[in-house]
């Protein structure tokens, strides 16, 4: 696995855990230093690259001088609805707009989500807006048609250790977004990055977004930990979901301020143009106006650690 990089060129030699020789390779001509990585995840870890991982997404740059925001609705659920959400998003100063077509929901009586109509119709908000597309990929057999709108394909908390789709997205040309399953370690999200970057797909961003604990005032508990945690352990890029963290609309400005100076490298919000009229996540759904004040206040802290929200599509 090479990394090309000005000066130096890193080949990732990755095996089974049988013990190598180490010595074979530093007597290779052009081989300055051989680095074991005692870790179990060897791509994405912090010794396998130095730099942090950068990368563009349809007009947007992700990258470490920057704050990026992702924002929309929990799920697409009516053109006005998106195309609603999407425009009042992108006014508010966000970068990507996100929406759910297949949705992974605890009840098979809730709603599931439009499928390839609210494909359609985030194809149509990003035309209308220029914001790139982050959606849900719940399945393998999925890919093809999701990837063919989404500029961003979600891996869901419930699907993080779904291995067969890890494999299948890390040989996809899309972008990825791993979102923390709801009882999973750190170290078990960064082994499911492992599984997507071990496949040849480098576009990995990581996502917090809560985790279970015995509290209940909450919906999850945001592992405000997990990411000093990550940018220590990675060089992938860290954004943390501060809705579905708290469950609760009133406390996500405090937690996306909270992530932002924790260190995160960006923030998935989810906005609804009506959220007492959601069909899903309406009670942890932002009305544009407060994502908008929530905006500012993360610039205010981006700032204040030398950081700048990303410039914003034209
Ligand atoms: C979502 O983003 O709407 C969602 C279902 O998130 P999670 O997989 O983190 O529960
Ligand atoms: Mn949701």
């Amino acid at each position: 696995h090479p990394i090309y990089g000005e000066e130096h060129t890193v080949i990732g030699a990755v095996g089974d855990g049988r013990p190598v020789n180490r010595d074979q390779f530093i007597l290779m001509d052009g081989v300055d230093r051989v680095v074991p990585i005692s870790r179990p995840f060897k791509l994405a870890s912090r010794e396998f690259s130095l730099q942090d991982s950068a990368f563009p997404l349809n007009g947007i740059s992700i990258d470490p001088g920057h704050v990026v925001i992702i924002a929309g609705p929990c799920s697409v659920e009516s053109r006005t609805q998106i195309l609603e959400a999407a425009h009042a998003v992108k006014e508010a100063g966000a970068h990507a707009l996100r929406g759910g077509a297949f949705k992974p929901r605890t009840s098979p009586y809730s709603f599931q989500g439009m499928g390839e109509e609210g494909l359609e119709l985030l194809a149509e908000a990003r035309e209308q807006t220029g914001l790139p597309i982050v959606t849900e990929v719940m399945t393998p057999e999925q890919i093809p048609l999701v990837a063919k709108y989404a500029d961003m394909l979600q891996i869901g908390a419930r699907n993080m250790q779904n291995y067969s789709l890890l494999k299948a997205v890390g040989q996809c040309e899309c972008s990825v977004l791993i979102k923390r399953g709801l009882s999973s370690t750190v170290e078990e999200l960064l082994m499911a990055a492992e599984y997507v970057l071990s496949k040849g797909n480098r576009r990995v961003v990581l996502c917090e977004r809560g985790i279970r604990t015995f509290e209940t005032s909450t919906r999850n508990t945001t592992d405000i930990n997990a990411i000093p945690v990550l940018k220590a352990q990675t060089h992938l890029p860290v954004v943390l979901d501060p809705s579905h963290g708290t469950g609760h609309w009133e406390y996500v400005t405090a937690i996306a301020r909270a992530g932002i100076a924790a260190g995160a490298d960006g923030l998935i919000i989810e906005v609804h143009p009506d959220p007492d009229n959601a069909v899903s996540d309406g009670g942890q759904s932002l009305k544009p106006e407060r994502f908008a004040e929530m905006v500012k206040q993360v610039a205010g802290i981006a700032g204040i650690l030398g950081k700048q929200l990303a410039p914003q599509v034209s």
